[in-house]
């Protein structure tokens, strides 16, 4: 399985105007997509986050990653694990390599992480406050009301049973009034969960979670309220001592397994969200399942704007893992899929395939166009902030509560 050679994509994808506490996501959203080709001719993909720094990162790997075998090319890149500056990049050419290996093999990417123990792996809605300029599907949503619109529209298009709120965009009230307004509309059988991007004080934090106790308990969970471990575990001592089990998820301050140790230390996490595109790949966000569950700490998982790739291998991953205690969040409803049409989310799940690696391939026309709308953009990294004040607010700042 040794790989002759290596291809990176730098792609622009449509993104709709979504709300979060950093801004206003811009009308194209970066991803790269990668390509293993062995000596065979099989070729492993991957996806991972885009514009010039992940781009750059990949390419400094080239001459490692040409003429290495699959199976062996993260034993001759161990001396760069610890360098956060490659860690993206090492992360998608590990589910480059899987799908490679898979498919020379004929087993799915599942089986190479130990197999399934699902075969359908379950997905949260993930609802923004939004604009409405540029698509219709879904309008516009900056009111409790209209977040409550969004969300039923889709349930009825994905089935979804368990409801993510991008929070941080609005007053801390109106997005209590929110979650309590979904809740009334839902009924207790959907389980909830708010995500202020740690915006809010300790104070607010503490204070939205008294009062929406029960509309997080069954299930839900607030996420990332408060900045950094000290900020999550003084919010989770603030809610015990009012009697308040809500538990709290972060895939901000624990980012690693290094952050979850400390977080664990003080009780400033119960579930981890990971995310193979940065815990290190499939392979470490298993072992991460693997210490949640002696932790007693749940697993759900994040999503970033993504593609069919990224999705899959979320899916690869998630069914290789026994203690997925929770909907994976994804942002599949806003974004356009490149592979062989959408993957289908009906019931809220995703079905798990038994195709040889991710069983997914990519489309070759669709990349090509979407190629060029990277090279015909200005986009090349990242700026909610620029965009909000380009679309929005000219003065815009991101606010803490
Ligand atoms: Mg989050």
């Amino acid at each position: 399985m040794q790989i002759r050679d290596f291809r990176i994509h730098s792609l622009a994808i449509s993104d709709p105007p979504l709300r979060s506490s950093f801004g206003l996501h811009a009308p194209l959203a970066l991803r790269t997509v990668i390509e293993l080709e062995s000596a065979d001719g099989i070729i492993g993909i991957a996806e991972t986050h885009g514009g010039d720094g992940p781009t750059q990162a990949l390419e400094s790997l080239r001459t490692r990653v040409i003429g290495q075998d699959a199976t062996r090319l993260f034993v001759s890149l161990s001396d760069l694990q610890g360098q956060s500056a490659y860690r993206m990049a090492l992360s998608a050419l590990e589910v480059a390599s899987l799908d490679l290996i898979g498919k020379t093999v004929g087993l799915p990417v599942h089986a190479l992480l130990g197999g399934k123990v699902r075969d359908k792996v379950p997905f949260s809605a993930y609802a923004f406050y939004k604009h409405a300029w540029g698509e219709s599907k879904y309008g516009e949503a900056l009111t409790p009301e209209g977040l409550v619109t969004q969300v039923q529209q889709l349930i009825t298009d994905y089935g979804f049973g368990s409801i993510k709120l991008k929070a941080g965009v609005l007053e801390p009230d109106a997005e209590i009034e929110t979650i309590k307004l979904l809740r009334q509309t839902l009924g207790p059988e959907v389980p909830l969960r708010i995500d202020p991007n740690c915006v809010w004080s300790v104070e607010t934090s503490v204070r939205a979670g008294k009062a929406l106790r029960d509309e997080l308990s069954d299930g839900g969970y607030l996420e990332d309220p408060a900045q950094g471990i000290a900020g999550m575990a003084a919010v989770r001592a603030g809610l015990l001592d009012q009697g308040i089990q809500t538990p709290l998820a972060s895939n901000m301050a624990v980012t690693s397994f290094a952050t979850l140790a400390e977080a664990h230390q003080h009780d400033a996490c119960q579930i981890v969200l990971g995310d193979h595109h940065y815990w290190g790949g499939l392979r470490a966000v298993a072992e991460l399942g693997r210490v949640c569950e002696t932790l007693g700490i749940g697993l759900s998982m994040h999503s970033n704007s993504h593609l069919g790739v990224s999705l899959m291998a979320m899916v690869h991953v998630a069914a290789a893992t026994h203690h997925l205690t929770y909907a994976c969040d994804t942002h599949y409803p806003w974004q356009k899929i490149i592979a062989e049409g959408r993957i289908p989310i009906t019931g809220g799940n995703v079905s798990v395939p038994d195709l040889p690696g991710l069983g997914v391939t990519l489309n070759y026309d669709q990349l090509e166009k979407l190629k060029e709308r990277y090279k015909n953009s200005t986009y090349r990294v990242r700026d909610d902030v620029a965009e909000m004040r380009k679309q929005v607010s000219p003065n815009w700042e991101r606010r803490h509560w």
